[in-house]
């Protein structure tokens, strides 16, 4: 479970994020959906410490983790750009996490066999990432995230690089994913579609705020307001 709290962010006089709260049950698959600058990221960021906030409070499962370095706060993050070591193979990208932690090579070696063939990337074992096609990039990606075994899953825009059709299949995948691990993700778009598919839960952002909250199916056949509308589907 992941609760944010009453979170506020801001750059000298713009504020990013004005008081946002987020339930995320646990196992669940939340969606943050909003447009470009909305502060998706900015929220994925405070979540994973990336970046620090000005108010609020961050509990992971019954941690609050709101003073504590990335490291410690059992998160993996996946980005819009893959974000690979570009002069290790595949395998070693994915084992790196494993590696910093001191895990031992045969344990290591277990690990990465078992992310490589959930996610069917086993013939791209000993590529470098130049070799790769983005939505393989993007598979290893979510492997390097998957094979540290966090308690929350973190993405931001992971498909949006992407073509129509890798997207559409990594996508899937990605519920596939979730559905065989369930474990607690929180997914930032601004793919209606993505949001749709993919989420138990949308919380729609508006220049820093949350304009709604809800199931797919609520938000799209009740909508708020026009702009929480317009961005799900129905235009009214
Ligand atoms: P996108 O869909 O384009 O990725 P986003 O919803 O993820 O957008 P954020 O990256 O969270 O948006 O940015 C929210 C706002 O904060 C934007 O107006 C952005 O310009 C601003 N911002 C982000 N980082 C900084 C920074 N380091 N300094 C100043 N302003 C910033
Ligand atoms: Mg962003």
């Amino acid at each position: 479970k992941l609760s944010i709290r009453s979170v506020s962010k801001s750059y000298g006089a713009l504020t990013v994020l004005d008081d946002v709260s987020v339930e995320v049950e646990e196992g669940s698959f939340v969606v943050l959906l909003g447009p470009s600058g909305c502060g998706k990221s900015t929220l994925l960021h405070a979540v994973a410490g990336l970046n620090p906030i000005d108010s609020g409070t961050i509990v992971i499962g019954d941690r609050n983790v709101t003073n504590l370095p990335a490291r410690e706060r059992d998160v993996a993050m996946v980005f819009q750009s893959y974000a690979l070591y570009p002069t290790m193979t595949v395998a070693q990208n994915i084992a790196f996490p494993l590696k910093m932690r001191g895990l031992d090579r045969k344990m290591s070696d277990e690990k990465v066999a078992g992310v490589a063939r959930l996610l069917q990337i086993e013939p791209l074992m000993s590529r470098l990432p130049r070799e790769l096609s983005g939505g393989q990039r993007q598979r290893v990606a979510i492997g390097r995230a998957l094979v540290r075994d966090p308690r929350l899953f973190l993405f931001d825009e992971p498909l949006s690089n992407l073509d129509a059709a890798l997207r559409t299949e990594l996508r899937a995948e990605i519920k596939r994913l979730h559905q065989s691990i369930r474990r607690t993700m929180v997914y930032v778009t601004h793919d209606q579609t993505e949001a749709l598919t993919l989420a138990d839960k949308i919380v729609v952002l508006k220049a820093g705020r949350i304009e709604q909250t809800g199931t797919p199916l609520s938000l799209y056949d009740d909508p708020d307001n026009a702009f929480v509308a317009g961005f799900i589907g129905t235009p009214r």
